[in-house]
């Protein structure tokens, strides 16, 4: 299973100032295949010196060529970046899956094709536009009002949607005409590669775009270096929170995109096949690993059975195996430990006891590799651990409500604030239930980001957005040039 050509990946270099080099160190560490739970590659593990000397080479190229580019050339070379991710999509697609047990179905999508697009996107924003305008001042004279780039940026990523996530970091970054240090998570390192093999091939100048796979205490002395200017995080809270005190304490702009534990609250009005339909997509999407899926279930008690069977009739007719077969809708965990934490969490659920209408373990009959049978627990009171921590995992909770006022107030009962979604057959209705959850995003009767509109949370789920044109403003600093005649 899963290791469709048994073939492993090994990259022993690091992608510093354009070149490849070696870890000072000469330290490594090994991904391991989600579905088979064998060594898939080895991988060079940068350590400070390494994380030293890519900063000193991102910091080099914002003084070098890069920065002597305008929006209409730096766009050019971001579309020959972009075209080269592209080719490299469908490989990049499998090997993600292989990493974390994406189904293939999805990470075509979203890890093949998503990082082409993204910085295509960027490239298209920023062609035409002027860095500069001229305003005449309120007080006489003129001032120029520049969009400087801001910067060395560190772009600092998790493993569960590792190359659109990177994506939204570099592509912008570079459009604004920033320099990256990007980190990749470990369990996902070697995708991180596809970038800086397209950076290579692009043309991209030396030092523009570096990639130094490492861990977390790699990752924290990148977010203190004095020669990063912004950092750019997408992980936990927990991570999060660390990460902002350090770039409070330093002054330093920092955008952070992290965990939630979105509502989906299923109106009165829904229209329950849609629901089901959608289910998978915006509930369990890539095996439960996902920020903003929406894993606590709010139904009607007016229709409460009606929305429990639904739920427990689709899940458990999930098909749950290889991620590499297009057919396979619900993959393995990423790791022993997520996997020990997923079940951790259905033995805390069962033990208050809450109601497994499917699921509860781990499959009898995929004995190897880090699965879990998608899980559905029933008269969930939101105040559960269950209810209010996130899963990361195929675990889904339901809990009963009377009116919207009150599924209003249990959808907006939580530390996060990142996504969620309304079923109702009435878009206006859908548009006012939205309305009222305090949170960066919501779907109607579906949820799918915009690679145009911006994303991001509120509460614990983060500061700042990615993706549309408010993604690409963190990566500039604003100057203003007061001239004295007018
Ligand atoms: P994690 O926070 O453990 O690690 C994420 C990345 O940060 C990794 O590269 C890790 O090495 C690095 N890191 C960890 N601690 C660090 C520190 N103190 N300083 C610098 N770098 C550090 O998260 P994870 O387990 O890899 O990912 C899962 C989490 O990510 C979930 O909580 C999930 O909700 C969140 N996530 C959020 C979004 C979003 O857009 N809001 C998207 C995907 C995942």
């Amino acid at each position: 299973m899963g290791n469709a050509d048994n073939t492993s990946v090994n990259r022993e270099s690091l992608f510093i100032g354009g070149r490849w080099v070696a870890p000072l160190q000469g330290a490594s560490f090994d991904v391991v295949e989600a579905a088979t739970e064998k060594v898939l590659g080895t991988v060079a593990m940068a350590g400070v010196g390494d994380i030293d000397a890519a900063v000193a080479a991102a910091r080099e190229a914002l003084r070098g060529p890069w920065a002597a580019l305008g929006n209409s050339e730096r766009a050019d070379l971001l579309d020959r970046f972009a075209a080269a991710l592209k080719s490299r999509g469908r490989e990049t697609a499998a090997l993600v899956s292989r990493e974390n047990g994406m189904p293939i179905s999805l990470s075509g999508s979203v890890n093949g094709f998503g990082p082409s697009v993204m910085v295509s996107y960027y490239a298209s924003l920023i062609r035409n536009a002027p860095t500069e305008d001229v305003r005449p001042s309120a007080f006489g004279g003129r001032t120029v009002v520049r969009n400087e780039p801001v910067g060395v940026v560190a772009a600092i990523t998790p493993w569960n949607y590792p190359q659109p996530l990177a994506a939204m970091k570099i592509a912008p970054a570079l459009a604004a005409g920033c320099t990256v240090v990007l980190k990749p998570a470990p369990e996902t390192a070697l995708d991180a590669y596809a970038f800086a093999e397209a950076a290579e091939e692009a043309g991209l100048p030396a030092g523009v775009l570096n990639v130094v796979p490492a861990g977390r205490e790699a990752g924290a002395y990148l977010v203190e270096h004095p020669g990063v200017d912004k950092v750019a995080f997408t992980g936990s809270t927990v991570a999060g929170r660390a990460i902002g005190e350090v770039c409070g304490r330093l002054l330093r702009p920092v955008t952070l995109e992290l965990g939630g534990k979105s509502a989906a609250i299923v109106a009165d009005d829904a229209d329950l096949s849609i629901f089901a339909a959608g289910l998978l997509g915006v509930s369990l999407v890539n095996n439960g690993q996902t920020c903003h899926a929406s894993t606590r279930i709010l139904a009607p008690r007016s229709r409460y059975d009606a929305v429990v069977e639904a739920v427990t009739e689709t899940v458990r007719a999930l098909r749950v195996g290889d991620p590499l077969e297009k057919s396979t809708q619900i993959g393995p965990l990423v790791s022993a430990a997520q996997r020990d934490r997923v079940l951790g969490y259905v033995e805390d659920g069962r033990s208050a006891g809450y109601r497994i209408t499917t699921g509860g373990a781990a499959p009898a009959d995929q004995p190897i590799g880090w699965f879990v049978e998608p899980t559905v627990f029933e008269g969930v009171d939101n105040a559960a651990r269950i209810a209010q921590e996130e899963i990361f995992g195929p675990v889904l909770t339901i809990t009963p409500y009377g009116d919207e006022a009150e599924a209003v107030a249990i959808a907006n009962d939580s530390e996060y604030g990142l996504g969620g979604t309304v079923w109702t057959s009435d878009e206006e209705h859908g548009l006012a239930l939205a309305s009222q959850i305090h949170s960066g995003t919501v779907g109607v009767n579906h949820y799918e980001l915009d690679l145009a509109a911006p994303f991001g949370g509120v509460k614990a789920s983060g500061l700042g957005r990615e993706l549309g044109p408010e993604g690409l403003r963190p990566y500039y600093s604003a100057k203003s040039i007061y001239l004295a005649t007018r």
